[in-house]
């Protein structure tokens, strides 16, 4: 790979770290905020909903024809392949046990045109998947097989 340049390349997700799909930030400055619902930016200081929502970042394996990577997925590309938001996905596995260890299991083997790139940031230290595409034609995101999975109607 070459240093500091995006690139482009098939791959097939070998892997999903679904201990932790998203994370909670203000609302307006999208600052990281603990994961205690109570807790509120110090800096907006916001009195209206919302005041916060979640934002994917998803850790996955990926494998091209040459070798395999870490990735990092932030909210934009995570949402390709969630078909949602990252709250609305947390408020699923609220209700639905194993939702997110269905969602990996779901994703794993899929293939995609990925576009990665080396942070920008020094201490940042996982590859980032920029943009993907899905590759299968009956790719659908994972919330979508999950709600059949689990008998929800969407809404
Ligand atoms: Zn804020």
């Amino acid at each position: 790979m070459e240093a500091n340049k995006p690139t482009t390349m098939m791959c097939t997700v070998v892997g999903v770290d679904h201990t932790c799909f998203s994370y909670r930030a203000c609302s307006v400055c999208e600052r990281t905020l603990p994961d205690d619902p109570s807790s509120l930016c110090r800096f907006c200081n916001l009195t209206a909903f919302p005041r916060t929502k979640r934002f994917f970042r998803i850790l996955m394996s990926i494998a091209s024809d040459t070798n395999v990577f870490t990735v990092i997925c932030f909210d934009r590309v995570a949402k390709v392949l969630f078909g949602c938001s990252a709250d609305e996905f947390f408020d699923f596995a609220k209700f639905h046990p194993f939702a997110a260890a269905n969602a990996s299991r779901i994703l794993e083997g899929e293939m995609f045109k990925m576009t990665i790139s080396k942070p920008k940031n020094g201490n940042a230290q996982h590859l980032r998947a920029v943009q993907v595409t899905p590759l299968r034609t009956g790719f659908q995101p994972a919330i979508v097989t999950l709600r059949e999975l689990y008998g929800v109607r969407s809404s």
